[in-house]
């Protein structure tokens, strides 16, 4: 069977070299006449299977040395709760910015160890963009500030970091990390499920600052004190390994295609096919303020329930597939992440053209 256009927001669309390779060493990993998936993590095999993932990420994103890279279990939403077990220690108060499900659930954690300062939310515009933020509003003792950098439901997206000053900025990167440079050291601590850009489910990816970690109180558990995972350097027990591995696959194949400066180029371009075409069509329109729009996740909405029906399954004969829209939004939802062709996005642009000749 020909592989399909996948517009899944997570798990997501693989690079096609990476799933190739991967299969080309199921059978006997580099010659050890085992499969990854059996190897130990305690076997020199798998160590250099990790540092080397860990070193090529941090040449990717250019991650500073006084940062740590983690490799853990438990999926971004484990992070919402380990996030303040671990940082909320000092004054517990915590600055979130309310953009969508994703913080709406990292708030309600974060309550259950402290108080939330909500500097901002687009709530009741049903997050179609992304609030302005006033210093003014922010807590002078709040241990730290907590942002979702890419909205995945919603499909919105920060186009200016917060300047938090001595408040370290903490960052839910699950749907856009790896799709453009950032600039890690304005950043406390990021995390990131894989299964959008990364790789396979069961890994987290998180960047900690040194200097963060090492403040839980006793009574957090071991496996969810970040000082844990940073001397045992993630081995501290069995690891994902195999997503580690795809992970580090992809990894190489980000370098192979020029990091993340070109990467970031590709997914504008792109995310600019899609929109372009949104912003002229009689049917189909983004429900996103232009200035706060995703190069990742593309909402749009026909704003009628059987045209959106009709349009999803004849999507689907095509090949295009996992096109709807979360049920909060409705509608349909295209997740364009690294690994997704352009001509992925050109045929699903072809394919709505034709369907609104047809409607
Ligand atoms: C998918 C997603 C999550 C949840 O990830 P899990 O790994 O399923 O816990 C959290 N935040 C964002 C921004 C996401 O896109």
């Amino acid at each position: 069977m020909a592989r399909v256009y996948n517009f899944s927001a997570g798990p997501a669309v693989l690079p096609e070299t990476v799933l190739k390779k991967a299969a080309d060493e199921m059978l006997d990993y580099k010659g050890c006449g085992m499969s990854v998936m059996e190897v130990s993590h305690r076997e020199k095999v798998f160590e250099g299977i990790i540092a080397k993932a860990e070193v090529d990420l941090r040449e990717i994103m250019g991650i500073p040395s006084n940062y740590k890279v983690l490799f853990l279990q438990g999926g971004a939403s484990l992070q919402f709760a380990m996030v303040p077990m671990n940082l909320m220690v000092k004054n517990k108060k915590a600055d979130y910015v309310h953009t969508g499900m994703w913080s709406k659930k990292a708030i309600a954690e974060a309550k259950k160890f402290g108080t939330v300062n909500i500097v901002a939310s687009s709530e009741k515009d049903k997050f179609t963009y992304i609030p302005k933020l006033d210093p003014a509003t922010f807590s002078k003792e709040a241990d730290y500030f907590y942002i979702v950098t890419n909205n995945t439901i919603c499909g919105t997206t920060y186009k200016n970091i917060p300047e938090t000053g001595n408040i370290p900025l903490i960052a839910d990167m699950s749907s856009n990390i790896l799709s453009e440079p950032v600039d890690v050291s304005k950043f406390g601590l990021i995390f990131a499920g894989a299964q959008k850009n990364i790789g396979p489910a069961g890994l987290t990816i998180v960047i900690i600052r040194e200097d963060l970690a090492g403040k839980a109180p006793a009574t957090v558990p071991t496996l969810l004190d970040y000082k844990t995972h940073i001397e045992e350097k993630s081995l501290y027990n069995t690891p994902p390994c195999y997503s580690i591995y795809i992970a580090g696959l992809v990894f190489e194949w980000i370098k192979e295609k020029g990091g993340l400066k070109e990467m970031q180029k590709i997914n504008q371009e792109k995310a600019k096919i899609l929109y372009d075409y949104l912003d002229q069509s009689k049917i189909f329109k983004s429900p996103v303020q232009k200035e706060s729009r995703s190069i990742m996740n593309v909402p749009f909405v026909s704003g009628n329930e059987e045209l959106d029906k009709k349009f999803l399954e004849g999507a689907s004969q095509r090949g295009l597939k996992s096109l709807k829209g979360h049920r909060s939004v409705g509608g349909m939802r295209a997740s364009i992440y690294n690994a997704m062709p352009a001509d992925g996005i050109k045929t699903l642009v072809r394919f709505m053209e034709e369907f609104e000749k047809q409607n």
